[in-house]
């Protein structure tokens, strides 16, 4: 099996953090150049039977100028041609305005989104089950998997759930 996932979410959410740990250093570095229009892949995990390419999708904030527009418009293109959407957020943070930005340009995607919640390591256990509900009635998620990308808490699970939907 192999597939395309588009990994979006806000900034300093754990995006890096996450395909450092799942494909290693080098990419990760690569992709924290500029942002430009073209979506570029991030990185290719292969597994035993599946292969996850991770494609960049830039400019999924509220654009301030007409390149701002035109990005967010290739970028809307690429999510519905995606074959997973990982919708990262940050469990210490309430869902805020840009969480709410990338929800609403999400609907209509037939695309499967993830809800990925991550820096679970920084948190209550006793909050998480208030931080799911909060999403689950602004989206209909394919999937939401609790992770901390930093100490690697449940992200086996999350690579494994992604390769169903492969
Ligand atoms: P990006 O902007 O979405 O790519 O976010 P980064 O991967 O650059 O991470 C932003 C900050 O959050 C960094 O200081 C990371 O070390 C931290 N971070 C990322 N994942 C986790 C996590 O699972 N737990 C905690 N506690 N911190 C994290
Ligand atoms: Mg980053």
């Amino acid at each position: 099996k192999s597939g395309f996932i588009s990994i979006i979410g806000r900034p300093n959410v754990g995006k890096s953090t996450f395909l450092n740990r799942v494909i290693g250093q080098k990419i990760a570095i690569m992709s924290d150049k500029p942002q430009t229009t073209r979506n570029k892949v991030q990185g290719v995990l292969t597994t035993d039977d599946s292969q996850m390419i991770f494609i960049d999708t830039p400019g999924i904030h509220k654009p301030k100028h007409k390149l701002g527009d035109f990005m967010l418009k290739v970028s809307k293109n690429t999510l519905r041609e995606v074959d997973v959407i990982m919708f990262m957020v940050n469990a210490e943070q309430k869902l805020g305005k840009g969480d709410e930005f990338i929800l609403e340009m999400l609907a209509g995607n037939p695309t499967p989104v993830f809800l990925v919640i991550n820096k679970i390591d920084a948190i209550h256990p006793d909050e998480l089950m208030g931080i799911i509900e909060s999403y689950k009635e602004r989206y209909d998620f394919a999937e939401i998997v609790p992770i901390s990308a930093l100490q690697g808490n449940n992200v086996e699970n999350l690579l494994v759930t992604l390769a169903k939907y492969l």
